[in-house]
């Protein structure tokens, strides 16, 4: 998925309504006057939630394991989470085991709609891929297989994690209960916000709420 094709929300503002599209229509949906003269409108784009997966180095990203967010996300669905490393290749543990995909190879249909849960600054970027290839190695996890309850995506992610050391998040990487709760849930939870505006206006062709 390129820039081009990612599909941002647009907020304006017309007859004390705010209203969101896609994009600016010729005529105010709610009351139908031509926009085009109108300079009160104050069109700003909603911040899009989410990355192509490897072009957000050195991250923890989420997907769904099947389709994408805008069209496929709801609250019972399984993620799937994997680690960035300084290139953007993605390096992920899932049923085959452990798999790393260098970034020119990575499958932007599947990965282009992901949400990043952790990053790093740059001075942590070389300790980062040094984390990856302990923990893959020192690990065993290249020979380690895959059990969808016991020994998943999540448990390597937060192998990785744990070694890393990184102190912002260091309290929340020893279960996959508190790592959810807090890093991961916030982020979804924005996410559906944007989601749910989004389908409105692809159901309806706009969404407007009243400017109190
Ligand atoms: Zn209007």
């Amino acid at each position: 998925m390129s820039p081009d094709d990612e599909p941002h929300v647009i907020c304006f503002k017309h007859c004390r309504n705010h209203i969101f599209v896609l994009k600016v229509p010729v005529q105010c949906p709610l009351c139908n006057h031509p926009l085009e003269q109108c300079k009160n409108l104050l069109p700003f784009g909603l911040p899009y939630p989410f990355v192509v997966a490897n072009q957000s180095p050195c991250s923890v990203v989420l997907r769904p394991s099947v389709g994408d967010f805008l069209s496929d996300f709801h609250n019972n669905v399984d993620l799937h989470i994997a680690v960035t490393d300084s290139q953007g290749a993605i390096v992920e543990f899932d049923s085959p085991g452990l798999l790393r995909t260098a970034n020119r190879s990575v499958d932007r249909k599947l990965w282009g709609q992901s949400l990043v849960i952790v990053t790093v600054p740059d001075a942590w970027f070389h300790h980062w891929d040094t984390t990856i290839v302990r923990v893959i190695e020192e690990q065993g996890w290249k020979r380690r297989i895959y059990d969808s309850d016991k020994l998943n995506c999540y448990s390597f992610v937060l192998a990785f994690l744990r070694l890393l050391l990184y102190e912002p998040i260091a309290a929340f990487v020893e279960n996959t209960e508190a790592f959810s709760r807090q890093l991961i849930v916030p982020k979804t939870t924005q996410a559906a916000k944007y989601i749910t505006i989004y389908r409105k206006i692809k159901q309806f062709g706009f969404l407007s709420e009243p400017d109190l």
